[in-house]
């Protein structure tokens, strides 16, 4: 095969807005290598589709940074491409006190971080908004916007193309020897590289891993799985219906999403996924589930009581369908199971740390004339432009 300045690893959001940002700033000849046949196979093209902007994150972390710089920049990049793009906004309902008072916590985080959000009281100002949700006070935010993601990340493919990047998509990276430069082994032959960028999404640790990265920390996947209301009841939700955060837990319950073609799907839970990319509850990796039981990390994460419970509680929202309407219902009370019809599943890449620790920011970590993209924790559909142009102004200041 070639030889190449850079190669890319990993054709979703985050590898095909490196490319097209180091292309579009650079002479180098460029790579992107994708073990699928078609780009955003897995979690770019298999999530919630919402643009988040960064009310719920800490102020001053780089998600924050990243998902309110994201979403105004993709906002532009859809409209300048004239892709599907849908300016629901959000509606964020507390159902009790204590929801109510952190409301107040997310607006001011929100102020913060520069996102415009408006609280509303009262069960009928909640009703203004979404006529069917219930909540005694919500946090509406305007920016939040629903797109679709695979057409976005094609669209980053086809500017990297434009400004010469070459892509492989079938070929799997099954090895990399690093000699001053990188002997890529792939599926259908060897490429190699000055440079690499592992942006391998569920398989990044692996791929860094081969140049000896990041081996304090370890990939476990959480399957996200969806309902999605039958046709004739979906006008139970307008925009976008979302519980209260929890600060102290890493997933988001299960909420309401308008898509931009109509559809309007329920979920994500977040269940241990017995594989890297086993997208139903009967499907088994046994070379991954071995690995996630096997690291201590998981074991120190799950030795909290609380995580323990919610992981419990996911995985009976997995396996009976009633569990799963029922926090549904907590939202929209006029939903009924028969509403209710499964749909697509997507699993994330959560990092975790030895000590058990979940890591909530996005992480870069560099190694031998390479970069690894090791966390690319949600909303990194919404952060990716920022992300993307972060990792190649990285990775030409360490080129140079
Ligand atoms: C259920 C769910 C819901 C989500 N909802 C949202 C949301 O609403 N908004 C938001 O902003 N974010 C959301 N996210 C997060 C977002 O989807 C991810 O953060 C983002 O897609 C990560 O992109 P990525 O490019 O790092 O990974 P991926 O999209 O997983 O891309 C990695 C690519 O690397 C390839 N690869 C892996 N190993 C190899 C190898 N050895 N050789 C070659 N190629 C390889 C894979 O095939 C894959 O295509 C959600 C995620 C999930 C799972």
């Amino acid at each position: 095969m070639a030889d190449y300045d850079v190669a890319i690893v990993g054709g979703g959001c985050i590898g095909c807005s490196t490319a097209k940002h180091l292309a579009e700033r650079s002479e180098l000849e460029i790579c992107l290598l994708e073990k699928e046949y078609h780009l955003a196979t897995h979690q770019s093209g298999r999530n919630s589709g919402v643009l988040h902007p960064g009310f719920n994150y800490p102020p001053g972390s780089l998600k924050a940074r990243f998902s309110t710089e994201g979403t105004r920049r993709m906002k532009a990049y859809f409209d300048e491409h004239d892709l599907p793009l849908e300016h629901t906004g959000v509606l964020v309902v507390a159902t009790t006190d204590r929801e109510e008072r952190r409301l107040s916590d997310l607006q001011a985080q929100a102020t913060e971080n520069g996102v415009e959000t408006e609280i509303v009281t009262g069960e009928s100002a909640v009703r203004e908004y979404e006529p069917h949700a219930r909540g005694q006070a919500a946090l509406y935010c305007p920016e939040a916007a629903s797109v679709d993601s695979q057409q976005y990340v094609y669209q980053l493919a086809a500017d990297a193309k434009a400004s010469g990047v070459d892509f492989y998509v079938g070929h799997r990276v099954d090895g990399i020897d690093f000699d001053g430069e990188h002997a890529i082994t792939t599926s259908k032959g060897t490429v190699t590289a000055s440079y690499l960028i592992n942006a391998a999404g569920l398989h990044a640790d692996r791929i860094a891993a081969e140049v000896g990265v990041g081996r304090g920390y370890q990939i476990v996947p959480f399957r996200g799985e969806y309902y999605e209301l039958v046709p004739g009841t979906e006008d139970v939700c307008q925009s976008m219906i979302y519980p209260t955060p929890d600060p102290d837990l890493p997933f988001l319950g299960v909420h309401y999403t308008r898509r931009t073609d109509g559809k309007v799907i329920v979920g994500p839970n977040a269940v241990l996924a017995f594989g890297r990319e086993s997208y139903r509850n009967t499907e088994v990796n046994l070379r991954d589930l071995a690995e996630t039981l096997s690291y201590g990390g998981f074991w120190k994460l799950m030795a909290s009581r609380e995580m323990a419970s919610v992981a419990w509680d996911e995985l009976n929202k997995s396996y009976r369908k009633q569990r799963f309407v029922e926090a549904a219902r907590r939202l929209v009370p006029s939903v009924r199971e028969e509403d209710f019809a499964r749909s697509y599943a997507g699993v994330r890449a959560q990092l975790l740390d030895a000590d058990g620790n979940l890591i909530k920011d996005p992480m870069l970590t560099d190694g031998p004339r390479s970069l690894h993209v090791l966390n690319a924790v949600s909303p990194g559909l919404t952060s990716s432009l920022p992300f993307g142009d972060h990792v190649a102004e990285t990775a030409l200041e360490a080129l140079e």
